[in-house]
């Protein structure tokens, strides 16, 4: 599910190494290029989604890869979403629309 992907592998570089007078030689050892645009990055983020490690330069490009869209309205799913039989929506209202009326959004105090 996609709000365990979120919570489990969604994994930025610690800030404090980032900023600051470092006895490392800055802008090497922890330059990485991001694999949707190409930016080489001194803060690029490593995401780990089913054991398959990406880099990226932002949550832009992170989004842009690997984020699953709504499969009734099309739109990237960057919130808990909902998902049945393998698909996912961005919210309950379209997975109805697709036939699944069956579900609900897993926000605020109805969650079980
Ligand atoms: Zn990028
Ligand atoms: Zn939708």
């Amino acid at each position: 599910m996609w709000s365990e992907i979120l919570s489990t592998a969604w994994r930025a570089r610690p800030p404090a190494a980032s900023f600051g007078p470092s006895p490392r030689t800055p802008g090497v050892s922890a330059m990485a290029q991001c694999e949707v645009c190409g930016n080489d990055y001194d803060k690029t983020m490593e995401i780990t989604v089913a054991g398959a490690r990406h880099v990226f330069d932002s949550f832009e490009c992170a989004i842009h890869a690997i984020a699953p869209r709504c499969e009734h309205c099309g739109c990237v799913v960057i919130g808990h979403g909902v998902e049945a039989d393998g698909r996912f929506f961005c919210c309950a209202h379209c997975a109805s629309k697709e036939g699944h009326g069956e579900l609900r959004d897993r926000t605020g105090p109805q969650v079980a």
